[in-house]
Order: C-alpha cells, then structure tokens, then sequence
C-alpha cells in the first residue's frame, strides 16, 4: 500500500489525446496531495498514464518533509540536528543535507544575513507554525521587543559548523541555535523530484508545484509552453500576469499574502527580516524568481523579498536568475531577461 494515502488527500485524473494524424500522443496524468504543510499539484505527460508515477512524486517530497526537513518531526534530520544543539556533539547528515546547508550559508552571506537558516527560534517565536495550521486572529499576538532580540541573538549561520569527514558529514550548533529551512524546503524537495524524473523516461513532460515553487520538466505533447501563473497580492486567487517556458525551470513566489495575520490594520507575515526580527517591510508584496535550480529560486524569492527591489535585483542577477517584483502601490518591475517570459494578464 502506498504510504501517501494515509497522509495525503490525492486526487487523479489521466486524459488522452490523440493528435491530428491518429498517432497516440503521452497521456496527462494529474495529481494533488498535501506535503510540506502545503498543497502539491502534479501535471505528468507519460507514454502509458501511470497513475504511480504520481505517487511515486509525491512519495519523494513526502520523505523529503519526513526524514530530512521537518522541525516538528522526531523522525526529520532537522529535528535531531536541533535537539542536539549546544552538546557538543555533531549529528551525522545526509550529503544532500549537507550540501544544502553549505548552498544556504553562501546564500546568507551574500545577501549581508536577508536569509538565515537558523532563523528559527524567531520563526517560533512570532508561531508562523500556528497561523499555518489555522490559529485565529484572536490568538495572535506581537511577541515583546526583549524576546525578539533574545531569538535574534540566536540566529546567524556562523553558529553552524559543518565537518566533512570520510564516514559522512558532521554537524555542529551552537546553544539555542534552531535551523529553520522552511525558505528552500520547497526549492530542494523539486531539485529531488528533477533527479528522479531524468530517470523515469516513460515520463516526456512534468509541471509540479509546492506552494509558490514550481518545477517544469520536458515538453507538453502539443509544443505550447508551460504557463505559471504570478497572483496578485491583493486577491492571490486572480493573476496578474504569467511566465511562459519551454523545457526545465523552477520558479518561485515569496509573498506576504501567503501566511499572514491582520491585526489593527497591520499585516503581519511569515517572511522575517533578520536585522529587525520583524516581518520584513521592504516595499514589496512579492517576488518571483526563475531559474533552472529549485533552492536557488526558492532561497532567492525568500531574501530577494527581504531585500527589497534595489538590492533583491542585484542579488539575483548576481546567481544568474530573472527576477520580478510586485511593489506596495502594485507596480511591476522586473529584470531585463524576465521580460522575455512575462506576459501581463488582460
Ligand atoms: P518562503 O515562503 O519560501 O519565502 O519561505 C518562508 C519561510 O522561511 C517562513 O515560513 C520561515 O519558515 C522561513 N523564513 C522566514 N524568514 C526567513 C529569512 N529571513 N531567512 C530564512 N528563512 C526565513
Ligand atoms: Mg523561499
């Protein structure tokens, strides 16, 4: 039995089509699940609509949540790497969890501390955990200035030493110190399925999605490009425009209307801003990176929105990536090469 239907809400849809000259094209298989306390949405093109394959995906970025990324889960990489913190004593991880963390520490320090891995303790602090999962507005409440530099003071990743050694790779963390990879979690968990889908070649084309990261793999049978929507932050069920690609990218949105709290007038959102210990107040509402590497796009959309317009842009040039900014008064802006795959909606 597959583990995905005791956790998961999955829903299938396969669809033929034949195309004009009566040859038999690759079958849509479609899927949605919940991973990553967030919704997955699957659109597979495979030569023999496979119903497992879906699974088998959405199995991935399960195990990904499970056994490497959660910070609730005692069975998570993460979670161990977090109990022991301030022992002393280095946790063994996995070479993904590894590399990752070294791709983050990169990422801190050329952004001058926008992302921070081990912003935890204020991601706890502020429950960004609790409005997830649905706590009302009445329970929510500003934590006290003391307690946010307390939690400040506990983050910075050159509080994290990774020691490379024959047998694996050791981890150490300073006291207090909580990792927190919920900014890439999703970026890294489509890198995963990329891998797996290179060895599935029944399968000619794919769009997955993980909350705002989206992955797109191969072609569609009709040659049309992959279309992903950007949502308006104002009403995130309307677009405001949409990117069109062909073949493999990942994009990734960072918005402050993705989890959030009103409270008197004010909004209160899960991206943080480690100079303040703030939600972070740069003038964006969100930013939406594209590039073909899923952290990168997922780390970046998450600093970039930190950053601000300004710095954001040059960050990520500086990786390579498009990027697009929605602003406070809803204006646009975005890197040159975006505007190749940008068209505005009607
Ligand atoms: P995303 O939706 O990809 O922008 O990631 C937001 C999530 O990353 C939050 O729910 C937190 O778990 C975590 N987070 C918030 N602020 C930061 C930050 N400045 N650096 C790193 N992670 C953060
Ligand atoms: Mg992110």
């Amino acid at each position: 039995m597959k583990r995905f239907f005791g956790t998961a809400a999955l829903l299938f849809a396969a669809a033929a089509t034949l195309c004009g000259c009566g040859m038999k094209q690759p079958l849509r298989t479609q899927g949605a699940a919940t991973a990553m306390g967030t919704v997955v949405r699957l659109t597979l093109y495979t030569s023999d609509g496979d119903e497992d394959d879906i699974g088998e995906i959405v199995d991935l970025i399960q195990e990904m949540e499970e056994d490497t990324l959660s910070r609730r889960l005692e069975s998570s990489e993460i979670y161990r790497i977090n109990q022991a913190a301030g022992s002393g004593e280095g946790t063994l991880i996995s070479d993904e969890l590894a590399d990752a963390l070294e791709r983050c520490m990169e990422l801190k320090e050329r952004c001058g501390g926008a992302f921070d891995p081990a912003i935890g303790a204020l991601v706890k602090l502020w429950d960004i955990d609790g409005w997830a999962s649905g706590l009302r507005e009445g329970d929510f409440f500003v934590p006290d200035s003391e307690k946010i530099s307390e939690a400040l003071a506990q983050g910075g990743s050159e509080k994290i030493r990774l020691e490379r050694k024959e047998d694996g790779t050791a981890l150490f963390t300073a006291d207090g110190v909580i990792l927190d990879l919920g900014a890439v979690g999703k970026g890294m968990a489509l890198d995963r399925v990329l891998d797996s889908l290179k060895d599935m070649p029944d399968i000619s084309g794919a769009c997955v999605s993980v909350g705002g990261s989206v992955l797109t793999y191969g072609e569609k049978p009709d040659g049309t490009k992959w279309k992903i929507g950007i949502a308006d932050p104002d009403d995130p069920s309307v677009n405001i425009g949409f990117l069109s690609v062909h073949g493999q990218w990942c994009i990734s949105t960072s918005g402050d209307y993705e989890r959030y709290v009103m409270l008197d007038g004010r909004r209160y959102h899960h991206i943080l801003d480690p100079a303040t210990g703030y939600p972070a107040d740069s003038g964006v509402r969100s930013v939406t990176v594209l590039t073909k590497d899923g952290f990168l796009s997922d780390g970046l959309s998450t600093a970039c929105f930190v950053l601000g317009r300004q710095k954001g842009m040059e960050l990520a040039q500086s990786y390579g990536a498009e990027v697009l900014f929605v602003d406070s008064d809803g204006k646009i802006t975005m890197s040159q090469g975006m505007k190749e795959y940008f068209q505005e909606a009607d």
